[in-house]
């Protein structure tokens, strides 16, 4: 742009020349070797093309944001470059990305192996175990999804140490971030065709990411199945919404005032046909403040629409099923491709339920080499260090019952390195490390499968300090990859 152009002019780059001269390798990793004037210019560009390319946030400071849409826009946390990633990792990951997708579905036609794997956490998690009773009524009343359609994100980390990918969870519903994990790629893809050169970078390292445009179209393909030109797509979404998406925006609190099932099974919502139900609510209790949207959430699951997800890809997202999955000869029962299998147990770190006595006493004696999940999504739920010895214990006291709530998981530790994270407009430069997002998109109709892909990526980068991510909570920044 000609702003930035006359910026780069009255501000030269000062450590541009002895960059070039010193070696051909690359050194935009080694961030010491930055000075601020340069830093400043990466930033400004990426600041303006964020603003022209709808690399925004709402900015919660500002009163209206998520109440008039295009009101109270902030650009969205990012890392300034590309963070390194080998590229044979970043493949594995693409390739077990059809291969669990595959598994969510066939897990989900299971009906006895999900309630009976969170029947012990039923008891003891009430928002687990009210997604449980909806999944049940569906099991009575025979009721088959025809038509699946899975929007997935499976995450995972690099571990430093064993040099192994590992995954972290896998997203079944409101799997975040694949509108602006495509723009991250595509702005440091755009920094990188102006100062690559400069740092002896090549722009194309950095992969390509349709993850927007392979989602749409899955939704698409999805409302074609269901096969009604007035039907519409309908995105349950929280009160104040900031996740903008052109089609029926109800709050499930609305879905219950407006919506009905007709004997067929159409889902009508305040008079129109609801051809698929995309959830980007529904995920956390605090979705589910009364009855209404309880009952809301059961009247769509007993509708024809097509829902993403439904209640038991939904519960097969659940942390406990993942513990469940990873236990020895558990794949076998869902998937027959003895490679398939193996690429897949590859990625599975050590997972383990409470009721192992010896894995507890471990986590009590080195509870840092540990963290303590409960069964839930959007981040900021788990528990390390000091605090996983407290609540084992307590757990040993209080009785056995509620153990069923928590899965432990082995502690990852991903290379920490030095990163310029770009947060309200400013740079700062802190120790980093990051996970990798891939996103998959599924979809069959009954024997058909129409969609089944690896439908692009996103990174999170986080200050190391911070134990969680969480963009939205702001500890994290949106990033993407450059191939090493
Ligand atoms: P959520 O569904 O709430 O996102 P996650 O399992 O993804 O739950 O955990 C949230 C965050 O906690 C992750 O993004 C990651 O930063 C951190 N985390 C989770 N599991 C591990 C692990 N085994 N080792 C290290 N960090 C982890
Ligand atoms: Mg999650
Ligand atoms: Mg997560």
């Amino acid at each position: 742009t000609n702003l930035s152009t006359q910026l780069r002019n009255q501000t030269p780059l000062r450590c541009g020349r002895s960059l070039e001269m010193e070696s051909q390798k690359p050194i935009m990793f080694d961030v010491e070797k930055f000075d601020d004037d340069f830093v400043q210019n990466l930033v400004y560009d990426a600041l303006v093309w964020s603003s022209l390319h709808g690399l925004v946030v709402g900015d919660k400071t500002y009163q209206k944001s998520g109440k008039v849409p295009g009101v109270g826009m902030m650009h969205a946390p990012i890392a300034l470059l590309p963070t390194p990633f080998p590229e044979i990792h970043w493949k594995q990951a693409c390739d077990v990305a059809p291969i669990f997708n595959e598994l969510v579905d066939r897990v989900s036609l299971d009906g006895k192996f999900i309630q009976d794997s969170l029947s012990r956490t039923k008891k003891v998690d009430i928002f687990t175990s009210r997604l449980l009773d909806i999944h049940s009524k569906m099991l009575e009343s025979n009721k088959k999804e025809d038509i699946r359609l899975g929007l997935h994100r499976s995450d995972y980390m690099l571990d430093e140490e064993t040099k192994s990918l590992l995954q972290i969870e896998m997203n079944t519903i409101s799997s975040s971030f694949s509108g602006l994990g495509r723009l991250v790629s595509e702005l440091h893809q755009s920094l990188l065709r102006s100062y690559g050169d400069h740092l002896g970078l090549d722009s194309e390292r950095v992969p390509k990411n349709a993850s927007t445009f392979q989602f749409a179209d899955a939704m698409a393909k999805a409302w074609l199945e269901y096969n009604n030109p007035r039907a519409v797509i309908m995105v349950v979404v929280q009160p104040e919404e900031r996740n903008i998406i052109v089609t029926i925006r109800k709050t499930l609190a609305e879905v219950e005032n407006e919506g009905r099932v007709q004997e067929d099974g159409t889902l009508l919502v305040g008079g129109q046909e609801v051809a698929l139900v995309y959830f980007r609510s529904g995920y956390s209790p605090t979705d589910y403040p009364s009855e209404s949207e309880w009952n809301a959430r059961l009247l769509i699951e007993q509708s024809s629409a097509v829902k993403c997800p439904s209640i038991a890809y939904h519960l097969t997202g659940t942390k406990k099923i993942q513990q469940e999955l990873a236990k020895p000869g558990v794949l076998e029962r869902f998937l027959d491709n003895k490679e398939d299998i193996a690429k897949l147990m590859k990625c599975f770190a050590g997972l383990w339920s409470l009721d192992d006595p010896e894995i507890v006493k471990k986590a009590i004696e080195k509870p840092e080499l540990f963290v303590m999940k409960p069964q839930r999504e959007g981040g900021g739920n788990n528990i390390y260090g000091d605090d996983v010895r407290e609540n084992l214990l307590r757990l040993q006291k209080d009785g056995e019952e509620e153990n069923a709530a928590y899965i432990l998981m082995q502690r990852i530790f991903p290379k920490v390195s030095n990163m310029f994270l770009v947060r309200e407009g400013v740079y700062h430069k802190d120790q980093a490390i990051s996970e990798l997002g891939v996103y998959g998109a599924y979809l069959r109709n009954k024997e058909r499968v129409i969609v089944n892909e690896q439908s692009g990526y996103l990174m999170r980068t986080k200050v190391s300090s911070s134990n969680e991510g969480g963009v939205a909570a702001g500890f994290a920044v949106l990033d993407s990859i450059y191939l090493n």
